[in-house]
């Protein structure tokens, strides 16, 4: 028992003391391969630029539990990642998911990616109505890899979500965000901006 318990002391002193002070947390949620690590780099990357030296620690990676990663954003905020549901998801993280998006206190908004190219699938809408919507957590949307369609295809996803979320007596609908790692491509889509709300 003691030597259990001294091990597990150990592990503990090696935690991340970031993960000990309480800090507001926002979560990324998608199908596997929607293009969450490409978005969490690229967020990572903006801020270490425009952060000042001081702050520029932008993202330390460190487990969370065994399903969940944490990016500590500039001691401001925590990003987590979780991993991507669908194929390769298992059930026991599907559950340790579930239980962080539920209960977890500190998160104050999860993002759904959604692969522009493919719109919503049945596991988003699980996500959305069955999770996030039925315990009233606060959700945008984010649709990654808008290069890869014409806004017009776009716009009916979009189209297509809302009246579902109406057949569903939803009235608040979500923000929606649009990324692209080919910027240039999505400009001329016209779509100008990448907006992360929750940096400000
Ligand atoms: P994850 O499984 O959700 O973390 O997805 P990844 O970030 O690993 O991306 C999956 C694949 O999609 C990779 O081959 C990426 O290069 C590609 N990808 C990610 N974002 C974009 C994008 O905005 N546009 C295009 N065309 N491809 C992308």
């Amino acid at each position: 028992k003691n030597e259990h318990y001294k091990v597990h002391h150990k592990r503990k002193l090696h935690l991340d003391s970031s993960l000990i002070k309480s800090l507001p947390e926002i979560a990324l949620v998608g199908r596997c391969n929607v293009g969450k690590s490409t978005l969490l780099n690229s967020i990572c990357t903006a801020i270490s630029k425009s952060e000042n030296e001081e702050h520029a620690y932008a993202s330390k990676r460190a487990g969370f539990t065994k399903s969940i990663n944490c990016f500590n954003i500039g001691g401001r905020f925590r990003l987590i990642d979780t991993p991507g549901y669908g194929v390769m998801g298992t059930k026991k993280q599907g559950t340790e998911i579930t239980k962080y998006l539920v209960n977890r206190k500190e998160l104050m908004k999860v993002y759904v990616l959604i692969n522009a190219e493919h719109g919503f699938t049945g596991n988003d809408y699980e996500v959305i109505f069955g999770l996030l919507g039925a315990h009233g957590i606060p959700y945008s949307i984010i649709f990654t890899k808008i290069d890869k369609l014409k806004r017009a295809s776009l716009d009916k996803h979009i189209q297509e979500f809302e009246e579902l979320m109406k057949e569903n007596e939803v009235d608040v609908l979500p923000d929606y965000f649009f990324t692209s790692s080919e910027p240039k491509r999505g400009r001329r889509q016209g779509i100008t901006e990448v907006r992360f709300d929750f940096l400000n």
